[in-house]
């Protein structure tokens, strides 16, 4: 989608230090960290919430998952633990909208999230 952020990031228009990218997904580091390790997870389609996931992408969705619990060893948060967020729409927070996990590591959560 010509205007969207993270389209733009995976055309690589707009600069990000992506961690992890394969045919269907890309990791890359959060521009305003919240946590020592913070990383957004991202599909290479354009689904704008969760809300648009249609049948057609549960694949996807799983994949996405794999390479969350990919990451979360390679960047050390594994055994420590981590926290996979997913903001949808106003009262969550969504700013950008393509799907995208947050994961969040490296310290300790808070409960339940603000
Ligand atoms: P949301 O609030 O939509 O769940 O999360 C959007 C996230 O994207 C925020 O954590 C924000 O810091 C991050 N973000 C916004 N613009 C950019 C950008 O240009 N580059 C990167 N790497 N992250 C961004
Ligand atoms: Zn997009």
């Amino acid at each position: 989608m010509a205007d969207c952020l993270f389209c733009k990031i995976i055309k690589k228009e707009i600069p990000a230090t992506v961690i992890y990218e394969d045919e269907l997904s890309l990791a890359f580091r959060d521009i305003d960290p919240r946590a020592p390790k913070h990383i957004l997870i991202i599909p290479k389609k354009h689904i704008p919430t969760t809300l648009d996931i249609s049948e057609e992408d549960k694949d996807l969705i799983g994949h996405l998952h794999l390479v969350a619990g990919e990451i979360a060893r390679d960047e050390g948060v594994a055994d420590q633990g981590f926290r996979l967020v997913l903001n949808c729409n106003k009262n969550a927070g969504q700013e950008v909208f393509h799907l995208h996990y947050h994961l969040l590591g490296g310290r300790r959560m808070g409960w339940p999230p603000g």
